[in-house]
């Protein structure tokens, strides 16, 4: 059996809408997820003996059950009990608890890696279902790309790639925040608003599904897009963190199409058309906030997700 080494992309959010409460406890979400080249590297080799082992350097990620990535081994080794063990090296480079999927890219590069190490020829559909096993972000992190996702977040439908635009990305490296934490709260604020019967839910999302954003992205329309985001959960993040809200408001001071917080935050991002434009924003707010915990990336949109390196 040969090792592989897998790259496993981040994921922003270009939108999320919280529509209203499901009955497996989880909320009804409309989000348009895109992939990002920030990535973290992920090598697995077998082993001879039927166990897990998780090496990360990374000081705030566990190398036991706790891990993602080590869920996903025991689940694929629990479905396919004829394999034996794995090691799994992870080299950080998406930052903790950012509202990234960084765990949940983790996880799906190890079911991608799996299946091929056993040859297994498993197809994206049943790759995505086992990854759902995991945690919501899961299957849209084995496919990647720019899609709508609805459910959960697990129902997904591909969407034209936008590989041709770029975003520089901001994070506080002593900020996490605690992705419960945020749809709790926001549950507790807003959850009066909800779409309250199953015809409303359904109305709502197909709003969204035929709605502006998604035809944005058919027409590649980039102004239209970042005039578009929208993050509903920046109504319960942003009061919390005012750091991260001028971050907010010194990208949206430049020359960008638009910025928003992604995921459950705190990173927020700004969207351009070009590399070039990505670098002079990354320095010009580098320079303005001056701040050894800030840091700041340009990564390009992603058409895919894991990739063999
Ligand atoms: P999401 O956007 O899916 O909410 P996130 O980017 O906010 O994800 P993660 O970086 O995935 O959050 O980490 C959240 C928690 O998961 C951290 O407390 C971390 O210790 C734990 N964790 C478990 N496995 C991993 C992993 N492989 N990589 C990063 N964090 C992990």
């Amino acid at each position: 059996m040969q090792s592989y080494s897998l790259s496993a992309s981040a994921k922003i959010n270009l939108y999320l809408e919280i529509i209203g409460n499901r009955a497996d406890g989880y909320h009804e979400l409309a989000m348009v997820l895109q992939s990002v080249d920030l990535a973290d590297r992920v090598d697995l080799r077998p082993t001879v003996r039927d166990f897990i082992q998780v090496h990360c350097q990374h000081p705030e990620v566990p190398e036991g059950p706790r891990n993602l990535a080590y869920q996903a081994a025991a689940l694929m080794m629990q479905k396919f009990p004829n394999f034996s063990g794995v090691e799994i090296t992870i080299q950080k480079q998406i930052p903790i608890g950012a509202g990234l999927a960084g765990g949940s890219s983790n996880a799906a590069a190890v079911i991608v890696g799996l299946d091929l190490m056993w040859q297994l020829g498993l197809t994206q559909s049943e790759l995505q279902e086992l990854g759902s096993e995991l945690g919501a972000d899961v299957p849209f992190c084995i496919t990647g790309g720019t899609a709508l996702a609805v459910g959960r977040g697990d129902t997904l439908s591909s969407l034209p790639p936008l590989d041709h635009l770029y975003v520089v990305l901001g994070k506080y490296r002593s900020m996490a925040v605690s992705t419960p934490w945020a749809y709790q709260t926001f549950r507790k604020r807003f959850g009066h608003s909800y779409a309250q019967n199953v015809e409303t839910l359904e109305s709502r999302r197909e709003r969204v599904h035929a709605g502006p954003m998604v035809s944005a992205i058919f027409q590649r329309d980039a102004r239209q897009i970042g005039h578009l985001l929208r993050n509903d959960l920046e109504r319960v993040v942003l009061p919390e963190y005012p750091e991260v809200t001028q971050l907010r408001d010194r990208f949206q001071q430049l020359d960008v199409l638009g910025t928003m917080m992604s995921g459950s935050g705190p990173t927020v991002f700004a969207l351009t058309q070009s590399r070039s434009q990505a670098e002079q924003v990354r320095e010009t707010v580098g320079a303005a906030i001056a701040s050894p915990d800030l840091d700041l990336w340009v990564a390009q949109m992603s058409s895919t997700s894991i990739q063999p390196l």
